[in-house]
């Protein structure tokens, strides 16, 4: 079946990097005079697998099974999507069963020898015996990849002995791009080349896509519908929990909208090529001056500037009272922020609502498209706050904060809580962080997490770092090689 979307991966937009450091001025300088080049890192901890964001983008999808065909331990992760699923449905009041599931081919020695494909058809049968589905995925992984087992020929054959049902082969083995997010790109074609097809449905008047990863809590999505419903306008958030009849109506939308600007950007880009929907890519809605920006974007878009002015107004003008108070603890304090790119680059404008300057931030990428989003950081933080582009380096990480000792920590703190410095996160999957009301519940969070650290100083003092003393004082790029520029 010829592909409405061929497989892509980010490595190969402009200016991409996943090794990188320098001060956010020498970065974006070379970025503007186009001669910014990714580095080579010589030792590296760790890096993300592209299949666990497939998995992640489609796990939530009614009335589905998601096989993923790989040995055990591709699965560990995705385990995990399904506690999420339960906590999901609890929190929208949803006390049906679990209408999705994952199920693991479990490759061993013998398949990896002899192939995987009749263990995928097995497995699929049974996964149609206990669950009866309407959509398969059938989730490719490095071990199935290597050994060459054909998952789109598996498709077919299954899909002529079960018409009933619809098989979705998802190509994101985890070697196949060093950048993640490829993984959301890789999910979104998945849908439209086996699900949606050709199809070209009527627009439907007042239908707004508004695409989002999985890591959004309920109470999140709420906020963002809260939020663009007082501007007037509906949106229909996916593909989470989506039905197979929402699938199909994806390019029946007037306008698409995503959470953030790693999401969904491809995909929007080629329903506009191929259905003239008009899009827009701006932000993650975290802090006041990012959801100024996503807020005004979407405005902008369906022509709802002045009504978004007027929320913007009310919306602010409701949570300063309180914003104030706990900016008088956090005035002039200093913080280093981890996260992926659109929560962190959204995390540095939330400790601007508190008067925190920005010291240095990790992202796991950076590229020409992020440039703007981090010069607007500079107007708050200045120029010389370090970027830090690492996927998963946390030996990069702990060396920069025993150097730069920032009063806060923004991400996941296993080990810099060891350093004895407060620490939180904003990566939050049950609990409000979007919108205004999220810059509260986050800087209650910030506050508590200075008030209260006692147990992060109680790690200091007994536990011990995780490298030799010789590792802090070396340069924490000591592994990374620059290209000459
Ligand atoms: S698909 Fe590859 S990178 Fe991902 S968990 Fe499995 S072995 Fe690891």
């Amino acid at each position: 079946m010829a592909k409405e979307i061929l497989d892509k991966i980010r490595d190969t937009r402009p200016g991409f990097a996943d090794a990188q450091a320098g001060t956010a001025e020498t970065l974006r300088n070379q970025a503007r005079q186009g001669c910014f080049k990714n580095a080579h890192r010589t030792f590296q901890q760790g890096i993300q697998c592209v299949q666990l964001n497939s998995v992640n983008t489609l796990y939530s999808i009614q009335d589905s099974v998601m096989i993923i065909h790989a040995p055990y331990g591709c699965s560990a992760c995705a385990s995990r999507g399904i506690i999420n699923l339960d906590v999901k449905k609890h929190h929208i009041g949803d006390t049906s069963d679990i209408s999705s599931h994952l199920m693991s081919t479990a490759l061993g020695e013998k398949e990896v020898i002899l192939g995987g494909e009749k263990r995928l058809e097995d497995t699929a049968r049974q996964a149609i015996d206990r669950y009866h589905p309407k959509i398969l995925f059938i989730v490719s992984s490095c071990a199935s990849a290597i050994i060459g087992d054909d998952i789109d020929a598996v498709a077919e054959r299954l899909q002529a002995e079960f018409p009933e049902q619809v098989f979705v082969p998802v190509h994101c083995e985890g070697f196949k791009s060093r950048n993640h997010a490829t993984g959301y790109d890789l999910a979104l074609s998945a849908i439209h080349n086996y699900i949606i097809k050709d199809a070209k449905p009527e627009k439907k008047k007042g239908l707004i896509n508004l695409f989002a990863t999985h890591s959004l809590s309920m109470k999140d999505q709420e906020e963002m519908k809260r939020l663009l419903k007082l501007i007037g306008l509906e949106v229909r958030i996916l593909p989470y929990f989506a039905t197979y009849e929402e699938l199909l109506e994806i390019p029946a939308a007037e306008y698409n909208v995503s959470v953030c600007q790693i999401f969904g950007d491809e995909y929007m880009e080629f329903l506009h090529q191929k259905y003239g929907t008009p899009y827009t890519v701006s932000c993650m809605p975290i802090g006041i001056k990012s959801t100024d920006f996503w807020l005004r974007s979407i405005a902008k878009l369906c022509g709802k500037e002045k009504e978004a002015e007027e929320v913007i107004a009310k919306e602010r003008a409701a949570v300063q009272e309180e914003i104030a108070v706990i900016r008088k603890k956090t005035e002039g304090l200093t913080a280093c922020i981890t996260a992926g790119t659109g929560r962190g680059l959204a995390a540095a404008t939330i400790i601007e609502d508190y008067g925190i300057k920005l010291l240095c931030i990790h992202t796991p990428y950076y590229e020409e498209s992020y440039v703007d989003a981090f010069e607007r950081l500079e107007e708050h933080h200045g120029s010389e706050y370090i970027i830090n582009v690492a996927d998963m380096q946390p030996f990069e990480q702990i060396n920069l904060l025993k150097k730069l000792k920032p009063d806060l920590f923004i991400g996941m703190a296993n080990w810099a809580s060891r350093l004895g410095i407060p620490t939180t996160h904003i990566l939050d999957g049950k609990r409000p962080t979007f919108g205004y009301r999220g810059v509260l519940y986050l800087g209650r969070k910030l506050e508590d997490a200075l008030d209260n650290n006692n147990f992060n100083r109680k790690l200091k003092d007994y536990t011990e770092l995780p490298f030799r003393d010789e590792w802090y004082d070396e340069d924490a790029f000591k592994y990374i090689e620059f290209p000459e520029v």
